[in-house]
């Protein structure tokens, strides 16, 4: 199971339909440990299927998935579903971000963040909250510690929820359009949040529809349309200069 790459992120050959719906095909792709990877593309294209398989919330049909030294190889039919504890180690390596902010509503800020550390990792609890309390400074929402999920603004909910993600020690974050559903002025405090980690060498996949910040921020874009990486290279090159016509299309559309 272990390989000689650097990579951290690497999907080989990975298929997904749903029913008669090939949504993934043949898709490969790898992450080098430190760098952002953004993945660009129309809606229902496949992008967030391909972010669910990398920690498995999505079981893919064929293909390997491998974070770090843990791989898993799907064959079809054949394939033997993971025994449980694997599925959790794949989730604990991959933090998750999504579009619709998921904070526990129940829960003040910090529990939310002590959640996964206490529940999960079973640290103890004047551990776990020191702990949030230093990724909430880091995100910018220490302040707010106290406060309930609902007297917060969307960008404050989405770095709530990235320090929540941190919390759990993940070897990679996976960013899922999670600016997508923020009024415009909240954008820019999410994505600081972001470049951030990208500058402190987290390894993230992300889904954006945000090119400029692709384009600045990332090491590599990744353009993917009906299932398939049509284009692949270095951001500034994607973004700018793509060589494939439909990346040109598609990018033409945010001019
Ligand atoms: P994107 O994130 O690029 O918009 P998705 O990965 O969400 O694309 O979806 C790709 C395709 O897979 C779409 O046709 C979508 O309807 C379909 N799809 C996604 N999830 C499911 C599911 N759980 N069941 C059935 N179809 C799905
Ligand atoms: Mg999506």
């Amino acid at each position: 199971m272990t390989t000689s790459t650097t990579s951290m992120i690497e999907v080989s050959h990975l298929g997904k339909r749903f029913g008669s719906n090939q949504v993934l095909r043949d898709v490969s792709l790898s992450v080098e440990k430190g760098q952002a990877v953004a993945l660009i593309g129309p809606s229902g294209s496949g992008k967030s299927t391909l972010l669910r398989c990398l920690n498995l919330l999505t079981v893919p049909d064929e293909g390997t998935v491998r974070i770090g030294e843990q791989s898993l190889t799907f064959t079809g039919a054949a394939t033997r579903l993971p025994k449980d504890a694997v599925l959790a180690g794949f989730r604990a390596r991959t933090g998750m971000v999504f579009q619709h902010f998921n904070l526990f509503p129940h829960m003040t800020v910090l529990g939310n963040v002590m959640e996964g550390p206490v529940t999960v990792l079973q640290q103890p609890k004047a551990q776990a909250a020191e702990k949030a309390r230093a990724l909430l400074a880091k995100v910018g929402m220490e302040h707010k510690a106290d406060a309930w999920p609902d007297q917060l603004s969307g960008g404050q909910k989405q770095r709530v929820a990235i320090a929540r993600a941190l919390a759990m020690e993940p070897k990679v974050m996976l960013f899922d359009e999670v600016t997508s559903a923020l009024d415009p002025e909240l954008v820019g405090e999410v994505l600081r949040v972001i470049q951030s980690l990208a500058e402190e060498g987290m390894t993230m996949l992300l889904v954006t529809h945000e090119m400029a910040f692709a384009r600045d921020v990332a090491h590599r874009v990744a353009f993917m349309r009906d299932g398939v990486i049509v284009e692949y290279g270095p951001a500034r090159q994607v973004i700018e200069a793509p060589r494939e016509a439909a990346t040109q299309a598609f990018l033409a559309r945010f001019h």
